[in-house]
């Protein structure tokens, strides 16, 4: 049947991209289809992403998926290759560091703990191990941090072509328009219509547009607690070049910064309301960002703002992680959205979850249930220490 498929895919950013690449190399025969508004994804949250992946996480859940998603990145290149051209996506394993004041630290020794119970490499330092790592760091203030050497930073853009390029040659459609609203009838889903009237049929529905989504499953009457929020990523150089390239490093105030090249870039979880806005401001940055890394990092009191971009998280509200899975609501839809600015470092783990629930009904790899949906009216919900 024309205008039909078996899995409908609203949304063709690293999420829905990973989760069609996923069917597909799982064996699935089904026609999916991926509608994305955006072919050059100019507003997608995607590729104006900081490309932090980090294992450094304070849940059960969180730590499985990114070390699942880690070690999927690693081999990345090869795994994903189309026609013998390899996926490269830029991941340097430099590491991510949280810096910790004498008070923050037991937190962290007792966040190691568990992040070791799943394998990962994480590890206490002290004050003068953080010199090891970022010479030129200041510690007068820092008892010392938390450090996995295996994390780092890639490039989001790159991973997000590398699951389109696969999921396309795996049979996937990319049909570049805009969802206006996922239909249904008597609570089952029964596929989309288009910006233009047009409808497309098919008993699966999975709504991973993002910043977006909330607003599409508020349409067909199943909202749930996700907003976008805007948040500014600052590119600037130093005349004074450091010693060694640094980690992912997230210093006691939540300002973050890492290399980008030869060049550095910083941004700061701060307070906005919550809307559709791109804009970013310099002022900003010379302001409020500029003055901790400056008392941070020497090298960093010379330091010439070259660019700046804004992005938008699709923030959960009621405990800042991903929702994932079937909705209760209606038969047929799935969601994968709420996450909160880590969606980078979940993406090869929830397409490979949400493949296992929508071929087999169940998930075989990692047990994603505690980001159900239905987490929030069980007064569930999955308290996530560490929200960059
Ligand atoms: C500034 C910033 C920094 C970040 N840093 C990190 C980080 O360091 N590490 C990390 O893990 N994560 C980070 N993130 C979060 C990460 O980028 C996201 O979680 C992830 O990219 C989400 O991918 P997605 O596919 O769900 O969304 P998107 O990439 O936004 O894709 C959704 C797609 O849906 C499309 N769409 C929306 N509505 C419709 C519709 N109605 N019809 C058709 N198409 C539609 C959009 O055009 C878009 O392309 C950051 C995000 C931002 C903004």
């Amino acid at each position: 049947m024309k205008n039909a498929a078996d899995v409908i895919i609203v949304g063709g950013g690293v999420i829905g991209s990973s989760i069609a690449y996923n069917l597909l190399n799982d064996g699935y025969s089904g026609k999916i289809i991926i509608f994305e508004r955006d072919k050059v994804y100019e507003y997608a949250s995607t590729p104006r992403s900081a490309g932090g992946i980090r294992q450094l996480f304070t849940t059960d859940i969180n730590i499985q998926l990114s070390r699942f998603s880690l070690q999927a990145y690693q081999t990345f290149p090869e795994t994903m290759a189309v026609d013998g051209e390899h996926a490269e996506i830029d991941f340097k394993q430099r590491g991510y560091l949280f810096l910790a004041t004498e008070e923050m630290l037991p937190r962290l020794e007792k966040h190691q703990m568990l992040q070791q119970k799943y394998g990962v490499p994480s590890q206490v330092l002290t004050g003068n191990e953080l010199l090891d790592i970022v010479p030129e760091l200041h510690i007068d203030d820092l008892a010392g941090g938390l450090y996995c050497a295996e994390d780092g930073y890639l490039d989001p853009y790159s991973v997000m072509q590398g699951y389109i390029r696969c999921a396309k040659k795996l049979g996937a459609e990319y049909i570049y328009e805009d969802v206006e609203m996922i239909l249904s009838e008597q609570d089952v889903i029964t596929g989309v219509r288009l910006a233009d009237g047009r409808e497309y049929r098919a008993p699966v529905v999975v709504n991973c547009a993002g910043a977006w989504a909330p607003a599409l499953s508020g349409k067909l009457g199943l909202p749930l607690p996700v907003v976008p929020l805007p948040r500014q990523v600052f590119q600037f150089d130093v005349v004074q070049p450091l010693q060694k390239y640094l980690p992912l490093t997230i210093d006691p105030t939540g300002v973050y910064f890492r290399h980008e090249g030869e060049k550095l870039i910083a941004g700061y979880a701060e307070e906005r309301e919550p809307g559709y806005d791109f804009t970013w401001k310099r002022s900003y940055f010379i302001e409020q960002l500029w003055p901790v890394l400056a008392r941070r990092i020497p090298n960093f009191e010379q330091a010439k703002i070259e660019r700046g971009w804004a992005g938008l998280y699709d923030f959960n509200t009621a405990d800042h992680n991903a929702i994932l899975g079937r909705h209760p609501g209606k038969k047929g839809y799935y969601v994968a959205f709420g996450f909160s600015g880590h969606g980078m470092q979940q993406a090869p783990a929830v397409g490979k979850g949400l493949s296992e629930l929508i071929r087999t009904g169940k998930y075989e790899t990692i047990d994603l249930t505690p980001l159900r949906v239905e987490r929030f009216t069980e007064n569930d919900l999955i308290i996530e220490d560490a929200v960059v």
